[in-house]
């Protein structure tokens, strides 16, 4: 058996028909940028997290540091993020000109430990930046808290875990802006790349939709700004897909809890933890080894044997070749966890479309090699 790690053609395929005539409503209307689909896309979004606005942008990388940008946040100034992510978090804070600062991620959720932060805060301290790791939301009710006692920014980099949600609180609820992704690999993703900033915040909706369109709000007036819009192309795929994200969603908690009740015996893995009372809806289901060399060998032998299962992210932001590349980034306190996260994680196929007998497949492979292992 072969077991896949992505379903996109298999989504297509199961909403094709309202894919096609989203499409096609944009094709035969003839405004492809900034058109009308595109302002229904984005008012349903901002519907969906319950916010004031939502704007599409290029990217998860654009939502970022225009919102930064938005938010007065640049030179001289530093954000606090962790390094166990994708790159693009810490680029997005480079590219509006601040610094980032790393901290330690927490040992079972994964993500940005709040209890690391506050020692971390520096008089030129901006913004925190918590990454959703992996599907699940990170702490927010703390680290609003502690950006509330220091007057920080709260940026959330949603890319992976959009309609997750915490216990008592919504993700985008509690911060400055959220920022998602939509390249086709996330879990609501388009045939090619988008991003959108979702806000309550006025000034980050105003200023955002200004920079992603050359400083533009009225036709021919311009100030600073760059191009980064979302094609109306996109936002029609993406406004059929968002029709179905929570059920989506929800067959991903399914074949999550089968992967854990499936590997609950396994006697050198960790499993994903899920916060009580937190909606963690497995963008990716990711376990660890005990080691790092266990890693590189069950990776192998799944791979060997058919399961394409992956790692996010095998090598952390601070332990890129090069880094910190000239750019004034900094790590605040020892980061055992990212580190041990990074060396040991392993993501196993997760999509809504994968199959329980593919789930079913993978476990009989991942315990194979569990049993031999020390
Ligand atoms: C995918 C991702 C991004 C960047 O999104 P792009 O659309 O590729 O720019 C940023 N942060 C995280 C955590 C991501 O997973």
């Amino acid at each position: 058996m072969q077991v896949p790690f992505y379903g996109h053609v298999k989504q297509y395929h199961s909403i094709k028909s309202e894919i096609d005539a989203n499409i096609k409503e944009v094709l035969e209307s003839g405004q492809y940028v900034m058109g009308p689909m595109l302002a229904r896309f984005e008012k349903e979004l901002a519907a969906y997290h319950g916010t004031k606005h939502a704007i599409g942008v290029g990217n998860g990388t654009d939502a970022l540091w225009l919102s930064f940008m938005a938010l007065g946040i640049g030179t001289g100034d530093e954000c606090i993020t962790t390094t166990n992510t994708f790159f693009a978090t810490a680029e997005a804070i480079w590219i509006a000109g601040a610094t980032a600062v790393f901290v330690d991620s927490d040992a079972r959720t994964n993500c940005i430990d709040p209890a690391a932060i506050e020692a971390a805060i520096t008089p030129k301290t901006k913004a925190i930046v918590p990454v959703h790791l992996y599907g699940q939301c990170a702490d927010m009710k703390a680290i609003r808290k502690i950006a509330d006692k220091h007057k920080l920014f709260v940026i959330e980099d949603n890319a992976q875990s959009l309609g997750a949600a915490g216990d008592g609180f919504k993700i985008g609820e509690l911060s400055d802006a959220m920022c998602t992704s939509f390249i086709i690999q996330k879990n609501l993703g388009t045939f090619g790349d988008g991003g959108a900033v979702v806000t309550n915040n006025d000034q980050v909706d105003r200023v955002v939709r200004r920079l992603r369109n050359h400083g533009s709000e009225k036709r021919s007036c311009h100030s600073y700004g760059f191009n980064s819009r979302l094609d109306d192309i996109h936002a029609a795929v993406l406004s059929a897909k968002l029709k179905h994200i929570d059920e989506w969603n929800n067959v991903r908690r399914k074949l999550a809890a089968r992967y854990t009740a499936g590997l609950a015996g396994a006697k050198t893995l960790t499993l994903p933890y899920e916060m009580p009372g937190y909606h963690h809806i497995f963008h990716l289901y990711v376990i660890e080894t005990s080691k790092p060399e266990g890693r590189d060998q069950l990776l192998g032998f799944l791979n060997q044997a058919g399961v394409d299962a992956k790692c996010h992210y095998p090598i952390a932001i601070h332990q890129q070749e090069g880094y910190p590349w000239g750019k004034d980034a900094r790590i605040a306190g020892p980061i055992p966890n990212s580190e041990r996260n990074a060396g040991c994680c392993v993501s196993l196929p997760m999509f809504p479309e994968l199959t329980e007998q593919e789930v079913d497949f993978t476990i009989e492979k991942v315990l194979e090699w569990d049993a031999r292992a020390e």
